[in-house]
């Protein structure tokens, strides 16, 4: 089959793949603890469930507006204006089918051949397919680990020298490393935009899970300094336990979220319309219940790190936010022989049923993504064969 030139080079998402693998060794009958998964372990909160089934028992579901459902745009503007004193009315708000979605579109509406788009590494592995898939390129900008792999904005000054860039997409909390932009390198991004005339896209959809002082510092705050240069995306997915209901949202300049709005009137035409129902009562669950959402995986997390810090060869930061842990393993790589995290982690999922992410998905060689948002006892098991582990197979070995 002859396929278009925009696919052949593109990867299927890494995380994706990596979920299929553990199922895979898992039916051949190996106990697998996998704390490869992107998504939380609870249950969506009953109330989003009950509004949800009221919507399909009234009927709600027909075509709806392409844009999303007004009640959720308001919603979601509202909520805003609450948290970060934002103006954004609902017809600067869309919603699609996930956060990921509403990121494709982005992509497509804002980006073309000729682009250059800064992404800060290690990053969340669609953003470089979602730009190349835009026919624009990506360039990478480095954090550093000894830095807690906190976006710099004299990293981006000193790229922005030499380098003509449309936009950056940022993602803080951060999915692979758990960092937290702080509030002030966040201002100082906002002068370079300006300066520069730079699109900044900001990925929050980890906002609630972040577990230092005071309260989340969103690029929202900077609206009333770079309204027109900024795009938020959000998700329902992590924050309400919602992945498969497919809800995610954008707050922007009008224009290019009606972009984003055609371009969706040829595509998924909008997300479910019972699933948007529930969406408008995620955004009424009493703080308490993110509260104790939040407070269990802070538990994890320093479980987790506690438990790495016991592995010889690992080393691990104890990251502010989102729930992965991101361990430079490359001295365990040594002590067994691998040469990439790809191998090494092949050899934990079939040598010890331990299934984890490769950081090369992230683009960072010597690291492992490990989720944490397990159950505390699988989070317990899975580390104890790691500290355990005397033995793994290496490609090459005839193993
Ligand atoms: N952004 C980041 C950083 C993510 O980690 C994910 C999911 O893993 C998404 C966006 C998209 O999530 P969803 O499409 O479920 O809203």
């Amino acid at each position: 089959m002859k396929l278009s030139t925009r696919v052949r080079d593109l990867t299927p998402s890494a995380t994706l793949q990596a979920k299929a693998d553990a199922e895979r060794v898992r039916r051949s009958g190996i106990d697998v603890i996998d704390l490869g998964p992107g998504e939380p372990d609870f249950n969506t909160p009953g109330p989003i469930k009950d509004a949800a089934k009221r919507a399909l028992d009234e009927n709600f579901t027909h075509y709806v507006d392409t844009a999303g459902i007004p009640e959720l745009r308001a919603g979601l503007a509202d909520r805003y204006q609450r948290d970060f004193g934002t103006d954004y009315g609902p017809e600067e708000v869309m919603i699609g089918c996930g956060g990921k979605n509403v990121l494709f579109l982005l992509a497509q509406a804002a980006f073309e051949p000729g682009d250059r788009v800064g992404i800060f590494a290690p990053y969340w592995v669609s953003f470089p397919d979602q730009v190349r898939l835009a026919g624009a390129e990506p360039l990478f900008l480095p954090t550093r680990e000894e830095d807690g792999f906190v976006a710099r904005a004299e990293v981006l000054e000193r790229a922005l020298a030499t380098e003509a860039l449309r936009a950056v997409i940022f993602n803080s909390p951060c999915n692979p490393t758990g960092a937290v932009i702080p509030g002030e390198e966040i201002a100082r991004f906002s002068e370079l935009a300006r300066k520069h005339d730079l699109l900044m896209v900001s990925d929050e959809t980890y906002e609630f899970f972040h577990y230092g002082q005071g309260s989340f510092a969103s690029f929202a705050r900077e609206t009333p300094r770079m309204r027109e240069q900024l795009v938020i995306v959000g998700s329902f997915s992590k924050s309400y336990a919602m992945t498969g209901w497919r809800v995610g949202y954008a707050l922007g300049p009008r224009s290019l979220i009606g972009a984003m709005i055609k371009i969706q009137s040829h595509d998924a035409s909008h997300t479910a319309s019972f699933s948007m129902k529930g969406a408008v009562a995620a955004l009424q669950v009493p703080p308490s219940v993110l509260g104790s959402m939040r407070e269990a995986y802070r538990r994890r997390r320093d479980l987790m790190v506690g438990e790495l810090s016991r592995v010889e060869g690992i080393r691990c930061l104890r990251p502010e936010g989102a729930y992965y842990v991101f361990p430079n393993v490359s001295g365990f790589m040594k002590r067994f022989g691998f040469v990439n995290s790809v191998d090494l982690a092949r050899g934990l999922l079939l040598g010890l049923g331990l299934a984890t992410v490769p950081g090369s998905a992230f683009g960072a060689e010597g690291y492992l993504r490990m989720s944490y948002a397990v159950a505390e006892t699988q989070i317990r098991e899975g580390l104890r064969r790691l500290q355990e582990c005397r033995n793994l197979p290496v490609p090459g070995e005839g193993r």
